[in-house]
Parts: structure tokens; C-alpha cells; sequence
């Protein structure tokens, strides 16, 4: 973490000293690591002026502004060239000259563990390359392996340069490295003898699969739950989410907690692309006629990011889909944040809350219905009509986050004496009903009880009830 907060701040100098953009790439390991930093107190008293600086030849890329631009670039790259072959950004870390490594970012750390002997070149900035420097390490060392993540960039930009390198050859292209698979590509490649194999620390055999869900009292398993009922979606499609059969709903889904609801037993996504992508594939998939009908599920958020441009499409473009935002007033899979349409700013104040039923109104959708996520049959009549309707319409499903909502209380229970088994509670895929000794049972540390009651208004038997309520069982 500490490298990468440096890193950041040398990031910003180069981008004031060159005057040009700077990617700061991360792969996932560092990206989910943390560890304690120093933050350097003194660098953030010195703000720079925030006056704006007019520079329409730099700001306004006119063709006329563009073709300067253009030579502009060209030499600052030559510039950054010159900067990369003494910038403390890139070391060289003396070993023995057998083999020497070219590494950057996390790939480093595991090929340190392998090579503890070995000679380095550790790359902090990967573009432009320093040549010379390179080129200087490559005749110093007998062989070079370069040891990368993902794509081998290092790999073909070095080989460029003319310099004999190996990588790819033996590491995967896609996925996370480790200390394991870099030690394996290094015996493969002939850079290490001796098979001192690093522990592996695999998990236990035999665990139950548990893949990622809905939360218990996730107020979009309703909706989906209805969703995955038009039809008999989810009977339809087979574990992979493939079928031959065209079924009667197609449902482009988006970013956010609820693209889970694309696995069983919900099954009520068929698309996910990016953001805002839903709206924008539903009206496509309309427009090229699909026998089917079709519903483009949002949330809140994401709505607000970029949802709204395709709300504009559609309405402009006579799109007779249906598009339901699930609004649950945070942006729940990053970690509640809030948004436009929260009412609370970024800096945490309190702010001009955007509303996203004006929104859709003043965009010139005439169907909007409004509903309780927690109210099933409220959720299936509205979805149900806007079906019906052969022209826009918009639900909007509203409920707190699970997560975020603390009020949870009167958790609960499934009266097994009622309860005929027939697996139609199970069918949200809420985690909190759970199958013991064979019997369903409701587990009251995670049910949001009156919050929800969800599975209790689809249960057939009334096997469900608050645990207050006095069962047989
Ligand atoms: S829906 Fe009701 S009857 Fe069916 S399995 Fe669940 S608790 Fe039992
Ligand atoms: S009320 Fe039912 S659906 Fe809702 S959290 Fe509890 S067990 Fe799950």
C-alpha cells in the first residue's frame, strides 16, 4: 500500500512535469490488499492554485488546436523516454547474473520469493520503457524472464527492443499469479533447478459449493422472484442459464448486487454487459423483433450513472420495452454509497436529492407505477401491466438495502407440521431459509422479518409466520 500511495503522489509530478495524463495501473491483489500507510502531511498543505487556466489551443480540440496538439505529444514522449531511464521508478536490483527477472507490480513479490538470487529490473513505470537501461541489464544477464499479469505487455515491448526475453511462453495469460504457478513457469523455463516447490495452501475438499447470493431481505429478490415466474423462466433454462426454447421474457440486466439474481434459482438475467448497458440492449433486442418480450432491470444507481441516456433512447426511439429500476437508495455492491438520488453528497452533506420518478416523467414516459418491493402481488400486478402495455413502460421497485436497513425484527418461521415441502420459498433464494435434517427452517440471526416477509406471502400452505406466533413444530 505504501508503494502505492508513493506512487500515486510521483503519478500527479509527472503528470505536472510533463503535462500529460498518467495511468496508474493496479491488478486485483493489489487492489484488494491494505495495509498501513505514512501519509506525507506537508505534500497536502501545498495546494496549487485553483484558478483555471485558459489554454484554448491545449483545451478545445479543434482539428486546427489538434494538429499542434499532435507534434506536442510526440515530443513529450520522447521526453518521458529520457525521464524512464533514470526515474527511481525503475531499479535494478543486483543478484547473481545468471537470470535476470523483469517484473512489475505484484508479479514482482512472487518472483522475489522464487529468485531470491536472482538480478532484477523492477519496473514501476511500464511505458514508455527505458531502453537503454534495458538494454544494459540484458547484457549483464545470462537469460531474462519476465514475469507479468494478464497480458504479456512487458513482454512484447521489451522483445522490441531486440532483446531476447521468455514469459508467456510459460506463465498463463489470464488470471492471478502466485508464488506457486511463478515457481512452476520458472522450473518449465530452465531459470531454476532445484524444485524447492513453495507450500500450497489449498482449501478443504468436499465443502459445499456456496455461490455468491442475494442477501437475506434483499428487496430485489422479490422482483426477481417475480421475473423468474413470467413464463416459467427459470424451469426453462438449464444450470448454464442456456435453452432451446425462446423463452416468453427476455431480461437485459445491469451492474450491481442484482446481476446475482442471473444464477438459480432466480435465473432472471440474460444480459450484462456495463453500465447502463440493459436499457440500451433491451431496446436493440426489440428493435431487431424478438417474438419475446422484453425487460431491462436497473438500479437505482447505475440509473443514475447511465441509465437515464437510454430512458432518452427509448422514449425517443418508441421502444415498447419495459425497463424496471430496482431502487434501494444506495449503491450497494461497492460498499453504500450514495448517489444523486440519495440525497446525501459524496463529502457526506446533505444535498438536492435527485428524483427518479421526475426523471423518467420528464422524459416523457406515460406508464410509471410505483411499488413496494416487499409487496409481491403489488410487484407481479405492475410488472404484469407494464407487459401488457405494447408501449414504454417504467416500475420502479422501491425498498431499503437489507444491509443497510437495521430494524430488523419478528424474524420468521416455517411451521414444519403446514410446510408440504413444495420448494416455493426456496425459489427467491433467500440464504436465510435453510434446509436441516432433511426440514426447511428459517435462521432468525439473518431473516429481516418484518422488514421482508417476503417468502411469507408466496407460501402456499401459510407454513410461515413472525416468530412470535405460537406453531405445532
Ligand atoms: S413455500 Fe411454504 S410449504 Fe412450500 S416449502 Fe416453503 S414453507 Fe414449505
Ligand atoms: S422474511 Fe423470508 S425471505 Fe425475508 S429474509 Fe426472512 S426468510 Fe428471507
Amino acid at each position: 500500500s505504501q508503494e502505492a500511495y508513493d506512487f500515486i503522489q510521483t503519478a500527479y509530478s509527472i503528470s505536472e512535469q510533463f503535462d500529460t495524463p498518467v495511468l496508474f495501473r493496479i491488478t486485483t491483489r493489489v487492489a484488494h490488499s491494505k495495509s498501513v500507510v505514512e501519509v506525507d502531511e506537508e505534500k497536502f498543505r501545498h495546494v496549487r492554485s485553483k484558478r483555471f487556466h485558459h489554454d484554448v489551443e491545449k483545451y478545445v480540440m479543434l482539428p486546427t488546436n489538434a494538429r499542434v496538439r499532435v507534434p506536442n505529444m510526440h515530443r513529450r514522449m520522447i521526453e518521458l523516454e529520457e525521464y524512464s531511464e533514470t526515474t527511481p521508478l525503475n531499479q535494478v536490483v543486483d543478484g547473481n547474473n545468471n537470470t535476470g527477472i523483469i517484473s512489475s507490480g505484484v508479479g514482482y513479490s512472487y518472483a522475489r520469493e522464487v529468485y531470491p538470487d536472482a538480478t532484477f529490473f523492477k519496473l514501476g513505470m511500464t511505458y514508455p520503457l527505458p531502453a537503454k537501461t534495458l538494454k544494459q541489464f540484458a547484457d549483464k544477464v545470462k537469460k531474462i524472464f519476465v514475469v507479468e499479469e494478464l497480458d504479456p505487455f512487458l513482454e512484447e515491448n521489451i522483445k522490441v527492443l531486440g532483446i531476447h526475453v521468455e514469459g508467456k511462453k510459460h506463465l498463463p495469460r489470464f488470471g492471478e499469479l502466485n508464488t506457486p504457478i511463478v515457481h512452476h513457469a520458472a522450473v518449465q523455463a530452465g531459470t531454476i533447478c532445484h524444485v524447492n516447490k513453495p507450500v500450497e495452501i489449498n482449501p478443504l475438499k468436499n465443502l459445499p459449493g456456496r455461490p455468491p447470493l442475494l442477501c437475506p431481505g434483499c428487496p430485489h429478490a422479490g422482483a426477481f422472484f417475480v421475473l423468474s415466474t413470467i413464463g416459467q423462466r427459470s424451469k426453462i433454462l438449464d444450470a448454464s442459464g442456456k435453452s432451446e426454447k425462446e423463452s416468453k421474457l427476455i431480461i437485459t440486466g445491469d451492474i450491481g448486487c442484482y446481476t446475482l439474481a442471473t444464477y438459480a434459482p432466480l435465473r432472471a438475467i440474460d444480459t450484462t454487459a456495463c453500465m447502463g448497458a440493459s436499457i440500451g440492449q433491451a431496446i436493440g433486442l426489440e428493435k431487431a423483433g424478438v417474438s419475446s418480450d422484453v425487460i431491462a432491470v436497473i438500479g437505482d444507481s447505475t440509473f443514475m450513472h447511465s441509465g437515464i441516456t437510454g430512458l432518452i433512447d427509448a422514449v425517443y426511439n418508441d421502444s415498447k420495452i419495459t425497463i424496471v429500476i430496482l431502487d434501494n437508495g444506495t449503491t450497494a455492491m461497492t460498499g453504500h454509497q450514495d448517489h444523486p438520488g440519495s440525497g446525501v453528497s459524496a463529502q457526506g452533506c446533505n444535498t438536492t436529492k435527485v428524483d427518479i420518478e421526475n426523471i423518467v416523467r420528464g422524459s416523457g414516459v406515460t406508464d410509471l407505477q410505483v411499488v413496494n418491493s416487499f409487496d409481491i402481488k403489488s410487484v407481479r400486478s405492475a410488472i404484469r401491466s407494464a407487459l401488457d402495455n405494447k408501449a414504454l413502460s417504467v416500475v420502479l421497485v422501491r425498498g431499503q438495502c437489507a444491509v443497510a436497513n437495521k430494524k430488523k425484527k419478528n424474524q420468521r418461521q416455517i411451521d414444519t407440521d403446514k410446510c408440504n415441502d413444495c420448494g416455493v420459498c426456496l425459489m427467491i433464494g433467500c440464504p436465510a431459509i435453510q434446509r436441516k435434517d432433511g426440514k426447511l427452517n428459517i435462521d432468525v440471526a439473518t431473516c429481516m422479518g418484518d422488514e421482508c416477509a417476503v417468502c411469507e406471502q408466496l407460501c402456499p400452505k401459510k407454513a410461515i409466520s413472525p416468530i412470535t406466533e405460537k406453531v405445532n413444530s
